[in-house]
């Protein structure tokens, strides 16, 4: 679960303060006027982050009429803040914020105040954007009067994950999950699914993304459906259709030099071992992460992962390490089981096709 929070702070400029602005002390001729030390910057993200966890905002939480936070650290406020919203159950996801200000120059100190935020937060400093704006000498910032701040916050309930973690260590076992994805497939091997695939070379760094819609019968059958290719195997016979261009080559299934159909891609998981089981998150959801032992396909693979639905076990990603180091995600969508006509898996040419028979 989400929840996003916003918050925004003004304060004046005055003679004899000094101007704190995301917990660093930036020399200036004029300070911010406040209650505490008046760190506008920290005060928007405060009650962003409040806003957030629906818990308030820091008015009612550090009322400014008690004298035991005058001139106090605003890093010691954005500290309880942090821990009431841990409290609560929720982690940071990520801040962003602005700095409106005519001077001082707010860039020189973004890194110092990302370091100064990102510890008072626990958080990595990548969680933390802090962006500076002039307002074109318009307004009060304008005019060199105060300063005002505006941030977002992002948080997410983690109570969810460390549920399923503790389930998990409990009760879940890599190889019993392999064999409730077996008993999810049974023995007929029918089914249709969406998948996504995405390649990264492990020389360019390029990565290849592929959707198509895959078929399978059982006996090596498949229907193989992508933009610019159609496959189709019936056991013995394969057509590789070329839409764009209007051909089809036809061979035996048996003179295919890569044993591994399209149909064993789904399927090869369950032929070998698991290793370790971890949870994951996966659209939203907790899933199980299976590390396999890719010894039954050491030609192909050095690393082999399968991550199951704990509704039923059916495979939601397969991933793999080849033996040059280029890997591939597998994303599986729509699965459903099926009985499908053996004319499914015969390829039936349209009008105008070119056939090369290589049989
Ligand atoms: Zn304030």
């Amino acid at each position: 679960m989400f929840k996003i929070g916003i918050g925004f702070d003004v304060h004046r400029f005055a003679e004899g303060r000094r101007c704190v602005i995301g917990g660093v002390d930036i020399p200036h001729s004029k300070g911010l006027l406040g209650h505490s030390d008046a760190d506008v910057l920290t005060h928007a993200i405060c009650d962003a982050l409040l806003g957030a966890a629906g818990l308030g905002d820091i008015g009612t939480h550090f009322p400014d009429n008690n004298p035991k936070f005058k001139d106090i650290n605003s890093q010691v406020l954005l500290g309880q803040v942090k821990e009431e919203i841990t409290k609560e159950g929720f982690k940071i996801e990520n801040i962003d914020s602005i700095v409106m200000a005519e001077k001082p120059k707010i860039n020189p100190h973004r890194a110092e105040m990302k370091t100064t935020l990102s510890k008072t937060l626990e958080i990595e400093e990548a969680k933390i954007g802090i962006k500076a704006t002039t307002t074109e000498k318009l307004g009060f910032v304008g005019r060199e009067e105060g300063i005002a701040a505006q941030a977002v916050a992002l948080l997410s309930k983690v109570f969810v994950l460390l549920f399923f973690v503790s389930i998990h260590a409990l009760a879940v076992n890599p190889d019993s999950l392999l064999k409730c994805s077996a008993k999810y497939f049974g023995d007929k091997h029918e089914f249709k699914f969406d998948f996504q695939m995405l390649s990264r070379s492990s020389g360019t760094g390029g990565e290849t993304q592929r959707r198509g819609t895959l078929i399978t019968g059982g006996k090596d059958r498949f229907t193989l459906t992508m933009p610019d290719m159609q496959i189709y195997s019936d056991g013995t016979n394969l057509w590789q259709y070329n839409p764009l261009q209007k051909q089809v080559l036809i061979k035996l299934l048996s003179d295919l030099e890569n044993k591994l159909y399209p149909s064993e891609v789904l399927f090869r998981y369950l032929g070998t071992t698991a290793i370790s089981v971890k949870p994951e998150l996966w659209k939203g959801s907790m899933v199980h992460a299976l590390t396999l032992d890719p010894s039954k396909y050491k030609d192909q693979f050095k690393a082999m992962e399968v991550w199951l639905s704990p509704k039923d076990c059916s495979p939601l990603r397969l991933y793999t390490i080849d033996n040059i180091g280029n890997d591939t995600w597998y994303s599986i969508e729509n699965l459903s089981k099926g009985s499908f006509p053996e004319s499914t898996f015969k390829f039936k040419a349209p009008a105008g096709t070119d056939e090369i028979d290589m049989r």
